[in-house]
């Protein structure tokens, strides 16, 4: 298999990232769009050329408006294809920095998950499997304290087949009005090479740069796990970030593993972060990892916000 192919699906994961204009119009992955996606992205304009309101995508907004956490010194944003991912990746540091009074978390899930094969098995529709995984979201908003979710209603199981305009809409408006310091997402082979999350990781990187609207967010953080953790997951399939590209290692404390569990537990009531004894159910180290897009630091900093840069605003 060439290094950059990744079940059948030609990625480009070790584009330079020039710039964004050095970007294809749409995910690599794919190539022409079917007609019900370019019926759905009509949709999608119409519904946000309609909306009065600034976040035409959301249809969960616990935060009473984003613009208000803007003077939060530190503004964290977690952008994930599905519900679930966020546990998995990142839920250690979401519950962090919730609880840290100077500091401001969001969530942005892009689907609601309806494409999921709980459906089938559990005889439900793809609206029934939606609204569960968007209440376990909420849930997941709690046990967190997140000051904000936003659930973007796009078609699960097809974001790579959507234009980057498209798929970057809901990433946008959401950096507009929260402005935030770090986005963390999915690296670029989508941890699992799942084609939804390497569409969003390709859409929040073409929203990088300022060339679409203002905003230039400081630092993206891509969720990674290193070599061993990927060894230990096995056969499930997890792609490794280099023990050198690691950048953040968070030591996850025990309120945030219990956190961390408790997420997992609501998502799939079946995982524990940390092993029990006689328990043979998966388990995951209580550290999460991170590569910083464009960064590199060795030792790997111990918190997201370690030597943060403050961007140049866009055109100076
Ligand atoms: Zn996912």
């Amino acid at each position: 298999m060439a290094p950059n192919e990744v079940s059948g699906l030609r990625v480009a994961w070790e584009h330079p990232m020039p710039g964004q204009a050095a970007l294809p119009a749409r995910c690599p992955a794919v190539g022409r769009q079917p007609e019900d996606l370019i019926s759905l992205r009509e949709k999608f304009v119409e519904a946000t050329l309609a909306a009065s309101s600034d976040l035409a995508m959301a249809v969960v907004r616990t935060a009473p408006s984003l613009a208000a956490l803007r003077p939060v010194p530190r503004r964290v944003l977690a952008v994930f294809a599905h519900p679930d991912d966020e546990a998995y990746g990142c839920a250690g540091a979401l519950a962090r920095y919730a609880a840290n009074e100077n500091a401001a978390t969001v969530l942005l899930t892009m689907t609601r998950g309806e494409a999921s094969s709980m459906g089938p098995q559990r005889g439900l529709t793809p609206t029934q499997v939606g609204d569960l995984r968007e209440q376990r979201l909420e849930q997941v908003a709690e046990i967190l304290g997140l000051d904000g979710l936003i659930v973007a209603d796009l078609p699960d199981g097809q974001l790579a087949k959507l234009e980057f305009r498209d798929l970057a809409a809901p990433i946008q408006d959401v950096l507009e009005h929260f402005e935030p310091e770090v986005i963390i997402t999915h690296d670029a082979r989508g941890v699992n090479g799942h084609p939804d999350h390497i569409a969003v990781h390709w859409g929040v990187r073409w929203t990088r740069g300022g060339t679409w609207g203002s905003t230039c967010f400081t630092r993206l953080a891509l969720v990674a796990y290193p070599p061993e953790t990927c060894e230990a997951a096995k056969p499930r399939l997890l792609f490794p970030t280099a023990n050198e590209d690691i950048d953040v290692s968070l030591e996850l404390s025990a309120a945030e593993i219990d956190a961390k569990e408790a997420c997992l537990r609501v998502h799939e009531g079946l995982i524990t972060v940390r092993p029990v004894p006689g328990d043979d159910r998966p388990s995951r180290p209580p550290v999460e990892h991170f590569d910083l897009f464009d960064e590199c630091f060795a030792p790997p900093l111990s918190d997201l916000f370690d030597h943060l840069l403050v961007a140049d605003a866009p055109g100076t």
